[in-house]
């Protein structure tokens, strides 16, 4: 079959936008990565079950994915379908304590959200340029807070089509991760919270967001860190020990004010950051016996 008539077939089984050779480099916040074939952003959860449904008929390979934040995608680009809930999957609702919210919301939307409210609990995440899926699945985290220690649940759909609802007591979440099933597309999940002032919450997003601005290079592309933590240590402090600040590849540059940040000073592809990383690893390695481990997840770099 021709890429022609999968794309028409696709549109007789999706209701949703389906973009064709949609470079990832406009969804990703570090503004690198190649072309998907299919860009497909579903109108609701039946169209989303529809998209997962031809993709098997198919054999395509799908991906999720968030605000593209937390992501390094390949020059070449991902052969399969990019799935982008931020269009349809962004409600928010509070009951009591409790507060759902649609995967494809911005968290920095949902930190508002529950201010508005007077609910405290995720005000030290504002600031964290993901979606709530990307969070939950990265157990994102800032200033002693994650997102493990607030959620309830999560609502996802699988691969094969069946939607599940898994409770946090049946999730392993630890620093920056998550065991849910790694097909799994998460389209809700539930928050609870405690009662905030909601002055004193604005306070804390505003201090948090001025913290950010001082430490961390913002006015560049990044994915933020691109190395974990290190057990007992910072990955900036090696890496800046080893004196690799400003070190630069092409347009690819470990930030002079971060070290844990791989900036975009231009043109920056993905074969300039994965030679940056490789560095940082063995020299941090080489001085410290360290080995850093990436935080950032990578897509379209298998051979397949
Ligand atoms: C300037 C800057 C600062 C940052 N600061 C922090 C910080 O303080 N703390 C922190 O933890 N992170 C930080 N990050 C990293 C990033 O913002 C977080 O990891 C964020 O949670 C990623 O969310 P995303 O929506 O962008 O996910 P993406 O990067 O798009 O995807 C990340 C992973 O989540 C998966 N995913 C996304 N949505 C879904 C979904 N609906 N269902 C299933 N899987 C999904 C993707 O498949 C992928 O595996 C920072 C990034 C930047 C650029």
């Amino acid at each position: 079959m021709t890429s022609m008539d999968l794309l028409n077939k696709m549109k007789q089984a999706v209701r949703g936008g389906i973009l064709t050779r949609e470079p990832l480099a406009g969804h990703t916040t570090w503004r690198i990565g190649g072309p998907a074939d299919f860009y497909v952003s579903p109108k609701d959860l039946e169209d989303l079950r529809s998209v997962i449904d031809f993709s098997r008929q198919e054999g395509l390979r799908c991906f999720v994915i968030g605000r593209g934040s937390n992501l390094l995608v390949s020059d070449e680009g991902f052969r399969g379908i990019v799935l982008d809930l931020s269009e349809a999957f962004r409600h928010t609702a509070a009951s009591g304590l409790r507060v759902t919210a649609g995967s494809g919301l911005l968290l920095g939307d949902l930190v508002d959200f529950c201010i508005r409210k007077r609910l405290k609990g995720i005000e030290k995440l504002a600031g964290i340029p993901g979606c709530v899926g990307g969070a939950i699945r990265m157990n994102a985290g800032a200033f002693g807070v994650e997102v493990a220690d607030r959620l309830e649940w999560v609502r996802l759909v699988d691969f094969s089509g069946t939607l599940l609802q898994i409770h946090r007591e049946q999730i392993l979440m630890k620093y920056r991760f998550t065991d849910l099933p790694a097909d799994a597309v998460i389209i809700e999940a539930e928050f609870r919270m405690e009662r905030g002032d909601a002055g004193e919450l604005a306070r804390t997003r505003e201090e948090t967001l001025k913290k950010r601005r001082e430490k961390q290079p913002l006015s560049l592309p990044s994915a933020g860190s691109v190395f974990k933590r290190p057990a007992g240590d910072y990955a900036g402090r090696l890496i800046e020990e080893t004196g690799l600040k400003g070190l630069r590849i092409g347009d690819a540059m470990i930030s002079k004010k971060h070290a844990n940040f791989i900036v975009n000073c231009g043109f920056a592809t993905a074969v300039d950051v994965l030679r940056l990383v490789e560095e940082v690893q063995e020299r941090v390695h080489r001085m410290f016996q360290v080995d850093l481990e990436l935080e950032i997840q990578l897509l379209g770099f298998d051979p397949s």
